[in-house]
């Protein structure tokens, strides 16, 4: 009776404690995802002062700049609306293969060239 009893209260204790950690889980998520509405929100406006500055300085109108966004799109050979991410290639210093995310070939410790739309 009473390993009965105390069977149970483990099990309530655990059922609740695991809520607990999937409520904080979902709190996680619901912050990440506000930050990244935030950053897209941010990128949009940004692109759209880029896109209105290449229309007035620079001549561009709106179907050569809708033409450019579909060449980039086109990168990894499908329109899809984004680009596939690419591997890193090789080090113009060695020659051999650079690993994704380093600063620096691992084989030759130059810094490896920086390219800010890899993704
Ligand atoms: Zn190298």
């Amino acid at each position: 009776m009473f390993h009965e009893a105390l069977s149970s209260a483990t099990s309530d204790y655990s059922a609740a404690f695991a809520a607990e950690q999937a409520h904080y889980a979902a709190n996680r998520v619901e912050d990440q995802l506000v930050c990244m509405q935030a950053d897209i929100e941010r990128l949009l406006l940004i692109t759209e002062g880029l896109w209105s500055i290449l229309k007035s300085e620079h001549g561009y109108d709106d179907e050569e700049l809708v033409r450019r966004v579909l060449e980039v799109d086109l990168k990894d050979g499908k329109i899809d609306g984004k680009v596939a991410a690419q591997k890193p290639g090789d080090c113009p210093h060695c020659n051999r293969p650079l690993s994704q995310d380093r600063r620096y070939c691992l084989y030759c410790g130059e810094p490896t060239p920086i390219d800010l739309f890899t993704r």
